[in-house]
């Protein structure tokens, strides 16, 4: 049996253990969780009268009888607990809150139900981190963890149960807020500024005790790559304030959350005028190569996830850390937490994630040629292969039944087996499905995409102008990063007047926005994470130059469909060099926490 490594403490050990323990008998352990499952849930309707389980708890009966499922298939159920009906519809166990998706239905964010026990499970996943990683880095119990950690705005559904992002759950539970100290575990944010709503005030607040904790910062992360660069652009922005807070031993006024206050002033107890002389040092020559290694010069790794949609910042990361490692340490999302990189100091292009067999059941949905088996199309039934089962080197469809009720429910993620860790799987991940545009957890699909550019270009026709074709960039070395929308347009009648003037291009942008999905208006206007559409208008025959590139790289003339994003660099190059005007939404789009009707 492989053995993962010298465990750092006798707790690590324990952990270890558990590693060893289930990824050994991955398929057992599925065994035993589907049965849980099915027996916790027998008597919810679902699999009572929708399936006709009949108690059933062995995978035949399960497989046989469950069907696969998306989250439209299951909407009805969800949207009946969401409105306060509160019989066992999906699960045998009292659904506690909804964790809200960052992928979208009809433009919302999607329901995802949970149960008290799933955070026990969260924290079981959690607590497997650290041991895994103190095999690869020593001495990370001598130092403090500088993590920018956020909570998000949070509504209540018709029938009163809490929706808000599966972090903020997190954070804001007993398992978070009253964790036991653990010398692996240290965080410079005080517990207050991470709870505090006001993105502002909090990201102030946790900056500002990073930088006093400087010296003994061993690692500097956030959830999310975009995260980490947000929080380098705010150093960028308010250093200044910063170090004179740090100087004086005062906090800035615009920090007025009282529990904030308290929690900072517990950390800056005195004026530290060498700490600002450092800061302004490290940061007024406008010089911000390797600015996370100057101000941390301690720091050993970045814990950041890169891969995935996150991919894209990788050298922008690499840029401002001076070529910190940076380790991916979890795979995860609302509906269940699935696994973690067992190597989490191996490159970003390496990263595959082991997915713990006892989080849910897991089933996969073979790829072939790039579609899912079984299609629509054909209607032949969907085979799917249980984990222990998937065959290296193959791409899978991720499909999860879980205690909180979901059942044979398709993620959307897709997977690439790349080894076993044991007699459990190793996955890379490949992609998330339908996914046209991301720039921080917004998913914009091709269909959105092209309801936007719709929306907006009928506000063109009173120039006589229509858009001809376009494509999309996410635009990620600015921070925030923003939505390229490229156009190429056609106006009927000659003369430098008939143009659409820059308000109405203007204008444009904004009708885009409004036309995106809550995700990426939340982004928008709440916390600041996306930055201001931006329509580049290219000059007459553009597409075509695109189509002779692409034909002359090989495609097929009669295949060829104009990509609605892009994200090859010659293209974009060439794209970039026929634009005759750039234009910004000039305001944010309306959001509000409760959805839209
Ligand atoms: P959400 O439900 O909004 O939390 O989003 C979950 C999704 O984020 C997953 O289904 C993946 O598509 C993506 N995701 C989560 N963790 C990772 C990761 N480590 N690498 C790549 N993508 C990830």
């Amino acid at each position: 049996m492989a053995a993962l490594g010298v465990a750092a403490c006798e707790k690590d050990a324990e952990m270890l253990a558990l590693i060893e323990e289930l990824t050994a008998n991955a398929g057992r352990v599925q065994e035993r969780v589907l049965a849980e499952i099915l027996t916790q849930n027998s008597e919810a309707e679902y699999l009572k009268q929708k399936c006709d389980l009949g108690g059933a708890t062995d995978r035949a009966t399960f497989k046989a009888k469950v069907p696969v499922v998306t989250y439209e298939d299951v909407r009805p159920e969800i949207q009946r607990i969401a409105d306060g009906d509160c019989s066992a519809i999906l699960s045998g166990h009292p659904i506690t809150e909804f964790l809200t998706s960052s992928g979208t239905s009809a433009g919302e964010r999607k329901l995802m139900p949970t149960i008290q026990e799933e955070l026990d499970r969260k924290q079981l996943l959690y607590s497997l981190l650290m041991p895994v990683m103190n095999l690869y880095v020593d001495g990370l119990d001598k130092g403090m963890g500088l993590y920018f950690l956020f909570v998000k705005a949070e509504s209540k559904t018709a029938g009163g149960l809490p929706a808000r992002p599966v972090l903020t759950s997190y954070y804001k539970s007993h398992h978070f807020r009253h964790r036991h100290f653990d010398p692996y575990n240290v965080y410079t944010s005080p517990t207050a500024a991470v709870l505090c709503p006001d993105a502002f005030q909090s990201m102030y607040a946790q900056m500002l005790c990073g930088l006093h904790h400087r010296l003994r910062v061993l690692r500097v992360g956030a959830v999310f790559a975009s995260g980490l660069l947000r929080a380098i652009r705010f150093l960028q922005l308010h250093w200044r304030q910063l170090a004179h807070d740090i100087a004086t031993g005062t906090l800035t006024p615009r920090v007025s959350d009282p529990a904030v206050r308290a929690a900072v002033a517990e950390v800056l107890t005195r004026p530290d005028a060498a700490l600002a002389e450092v800061i302004e040092s490290e940061c007024a020559g406008g010089d911000w190569a390797g600015i996370v290694a100057r101000i941390w010069p301690n720091t050993k790794y970045l814990d950041v996830i890169v891969t995935g949609a996150m991919a894209q910042y990788i050298p922008t990361l690499e840029f401002y850390s001076g070529g910190l490692p940076m380790a991916c340490t979890m795979y995860a999302s609302s509906e269940c937490y699935f696994g973690l990189n067992l190597r989490p100091m191996c490159k970003p292009g390496e990263v595959s994630y082991t997915i713990m067999p006892n989080m849910a059941y897991f089933e996969f949905l073979p790829l072939e040629d790039g579609l899912s088996s079984g299609s629509a199309a054909t209607g032949a039934p969907l085979q799917l292969v249980d984990l222990a089962r998937v065959e290296v080197g193959k791409q899978y469809e991720l499909v999860i039944t879980t205690y909180a009720g979901l059942c044979r429910y398709r993620v959307g993620d897709i997977l690439q087996v790349t080894g076993f860790y044991n007699s459990a799987p190793e996955f890379r991940f490949v992609r998330r499905k339908n996914v046209l545009l991301s720039i921080e957890s917004d998913k914009t699909d091709e269909a959105e995409l092209q309801r936007a550019v719709e929306r907006a270009s009928a506000l063109l026709r009173r120039w006589g102008a229509s858009v001809v074709d376009y494509t999309s960039q996410a635009e990620t070395r600015s921070i925030p990063g923003h939505y390229v929308i490229y156009w190429e347009l056609l106006v009927r009648s000659e003369g430098e007047d008939r143009w659409p003037p820059k308000e109405a291009l203007e204008a444009c942008c904004l009708e885009m926005e409004e036309a995106m999905n809550s995700v990426y208006r939340q982004s928008r206007a709440a916390d600041g994470s996306i930055g201001p559409l931006e329509i580049r208008v290219v000059r007459g025959g553009t597409f075509e130059e695109l189509m002779d590139y692409a034909i002359g790289r090989g495609a097929s003339i009669n295949q060829y469909k104009v990509p609605r994003a892009v994200a090859f660099e010659p293209i974009i190059e060439l794209l970039d060099s026929r634009v005759v005007g750039a234009y910004f939404s000039p305001a944010c789009p309306k959001w509000t926490p409760q959805p839209r009707n």
